[in-house]
């Protein structure tokens, strides 16, 4: 683990970061540029706010639903879902990826927030093997690049990338025309708050990894990682995916604040930095053996530059990870310890 590592005296990034540098009294490259490009940021989600209402006042209705929500159960993604139904007003349908890891308090939260909220919900599980296989093969071969998993584990990513694509298939099916995410400014770029999903420019950025996962896994990965072509063909429009959260001056006090009377209760058996997956601690060990430096570091920085959390309160996050739960998980996927050493030598020798 990662607790007596050398960070930012600001932030909590560490030596491992890519391209890290600590400049003046040790704080980090990425705090002093964030002083620097802060104005612009602004007036980006200045833009982003306007043409988000443009967007959700100006819909047309194609289906029988306005939106997709990407629904984990975590604090974010009940905050979205929260703000799409009370805020836009947007008739959503919550959609569910059902890991096997999703912990059981978690299922509370989602069943008792969809219901308060009153949203169709669908929950989608991948066969346990099929999922267990691309988990295994995600973290201990080389699927990513190393710059695509500078905020995220490898699992995550996977996992992630089911989400995104199941959800578009929804949309394309259903005609629903945005796709909505708890995802947080730290974890995606500022130019992806709003953006039109097109699936071929998304395919070939990711078709070196699906080759991978295809070797490693076989061509069952297709069912979750591609969309058919006879699917594709057809679309007429793509929807838009819209990242409302990224908008939001929002701590997570206030989230937590916000979506308690909906029924939502912290989980207790995941880590600091999940609060709902349950492979989110493994993910983040393979992370730290592999890289050295935790994929939360990022996302949790951007947090403490942006005035909505403390330092502390961000290495609590990280060091708060429930070692126990490390060796179950191991083997439940069939993953030895010389895996992780095995993969990160493959990640050394590329330098
Ligand atoms: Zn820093």
């Amino acid at each position: 683990m990662t607790n007596n590592i050398e960070r930012c005296s600001k932030c909590i990034q560490s030596k491992n970061y890519p391209k890290i540098k600590f400049e003046e009294n040790g704080v980090c490259n990425f705090c002093n540029k964030k002083n620097k490009s802060t104005k612009i940021e602004a007036s980006f989600i200045d833009n982003a706010k306007i043409k988000i209402s443009n967007l959700f006042d100006n819909r047309i209705k194609r289906g029988e639903y306005d939106a997709v929500v990407c629904y984990s159960g975590g604090k974010d993604s009940t905050y979205v879902l929260k703000l799409a139904v009370e805020k836009y007003g947007l008739n959503v349908l919550a959609f569910t990826l059902d890991n096997g890891y999703i912990a059981e308090v978690a299922w509370k939260n989602i069943r008792k927030v969809v219901d308060s909220l009153g949203v169709d919900h669908w929950v989608y599980r991948p066969s346990s093997e099929n999922y267990k296989a691309i988990a295994r093969a995600s973290a201990i071969t080389d699927v990513y690049r190393k710059n695509t998993l500078t905020r995220i584990s490898a699992i995550c990513n996977s996992c992630i990338s089911m989400v995104n694509i199941t959800a578009l298939k929804i949309a394309l099916e259903k005609k629903i025309p945005f796709i909505l995410a708890g995802f947080t400014l730290g974890q995606i770029p500022i130019n992806a708050i709003i953006y039109k999903n097109h699936y071929k420019f998304l395919a070939d950025s990711r078709l070196e990894s699906l080759n991978k996962l295809r070797e490693e896994v076989g061509d069952v990965v297709d069912d979750y990682l591609c969309i058919k072509d006879e699917l594709i063909n057809e679309v007429k429009e793509y929807p838009h995916n819209v990242n409302i959260l990224c908008i939001e001056d929002v701590t997570e006090t206030e989230i937590k604040d916000a979506i308690a009377p909906l029924g939502w209760v912290s989980p207790k058996d995941v880590d600091g930095c999940s609060s709902n997956c349950m492979l989110n601690t493994f993910n983040n060990y393979v992370h730290e053996e592999v890289f050295g430096y935790n994929p939360y570091e990022m996302e949790l920085s951007h947090l403490i530059r942006e005035g909505l959390m403390t330092r502390s309160e961000a290495l609590d996050k990280i060091n708060d990870s429930s070692v126990e739960q490390i060796a179950p998980i191991m083997a439940s996927l069939s993953i030895e310890k010389n895996d992780i050493i095995s993969v990160k030598n493959v990640y050394d020798s590329k330098r």
